[in-house]
């Protein structure tokens, strides 16, 4: 067995053994009922070979780890005109903060946040319909995890769209400071769509290699992004991919990567892997708890944190 799969195996059974998981997110009511006994892995290496352990074949709702995917694509539209209307810097706020918002005239600290995913939503509506966009983003998905059965879980974005006021609130603000340019229903219908979007781990884990390896798509061939563009989206990942806990994350396991409340995270070593890993239990911030401990572990047994060995 490679060094990788027996990390991955004992990393699972470490993490199936743990107690303390954490809170499952109540708050999109068809998040609510998901067991907390749930634990998978995915890491696909440089040589392509994928190891998944555990749960890592199961279906999740991605939730904020599509803003990763919507930030590709609004790049690839509008380019770095995005940066006028969403910031760069780390928020050291929840998620959902309405007062950072106000505080900031209506534009978001950086595209990870809700707000600011809310304004990628919009940028990448652009003379096209809700229903074209989603199918864009699926479409895209597809390409770089090398499957076409992703899918949106339809009955998520139902749960979110009836409950999710907050954002409608965030949205409402971007609004009214002239940072969404389409009807409120509209973007909010763009943005709860993609959120819900079903993946696996090891479909995850396939997603991210682009990110992971200089923006080339490695069975397809050629490039999803520049070279640039990957190391851009990377260090937006590291320093707001987990929110308030960022800076914890980067401290303890030392690579970018995205978080969503539906216990998933898209983690990357540049040059050497695309990792994934669910478990539904959430700490305060909202970030996975066995997610997190399972990177911690991973990282610092084989050395994959990018600020050295
Ligand atoms: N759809 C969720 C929300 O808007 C995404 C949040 C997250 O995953 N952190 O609240």
């Amino acid at each position: 067995m490679s060094e990788i799969n027996l990390a991955v195996q004992e990393i699972t059974a470490d993490m199936i053994a743990r107690v303390d998981r954490g809170a499952v997110a109540t708050y999109i009511p068809e998040l609510a009922g998901i067991d907390p006994a749930r634990f998978g892995i995915a890491v696909v290496d440089a040589e392509g070979a994928q190891h998944v352990a555990g749960d890592g074949d199961t279906l999740f709702s991605i939730q904020s780890i599509s803003k990763v995917f919507t930030l590709t694509l609004a790049l690839g539209k509008v380019g770095d005109a995005l940066w006028q209307r969403v910031g760069k810097e780390p928020s050291g706020n929840p998620f959902n903060s309405i007062v950072q918002l106000e505080y900031e005239k209506g534009i978001p600290r950086n595209p990870l946040i809700n707000a600011g995913a809310i304004a990628v939503a919009d940028a990448i509506l652009a003379g096209h319909t809700p229903k074209a966009v989603l199918g864009e983003i699926l479409r895209f998905l597809r390409y770089v995890s090398d499957d076409e059965t992703i899918h949106i879980d339809r009955a998520v974005a139902a749960s979110e769209q009836a409950t999710g006021f907050r954002n409608a609130a965030l949205a409402n603000y971007l609004r009214a400071c002239g940072n969404l340019r389409h009807p409120v229903e509209m973007v909010l219908g763009v943005y709860f769509h993609h959120c819900a979007i079903a993946m696996s781990c090891r479909q995850l884990a396939m997603a991210g290699r682009y990110l992971a390896f200089a923006g080339r798509h490695p069975t397809a061939g050629g490039k999803v992004i520049s070279a640039e563009r990957a190391k851009r989206i990377n260090a937006l990942m590291l320093t707001c991919g987990h929110y308030d806990g960022s800076g914890d994350f980067a401290f303890r396991v030392g690579m970018p990567a995205k978080s969503g409340v539906g216990g998933g995270i898209l983690a990357v070593v540049p040059g050497k892997a695309s990792i994934a890993v669910w478990s539904p239990g959430l700490d305060a911030q909202g970030n996975s708890v066995l997610g997190s401990a399972a990177l911690e572990l991973l990282s610092r047994r084989m050395n994959w944190s990018i600020f050295g060995e």
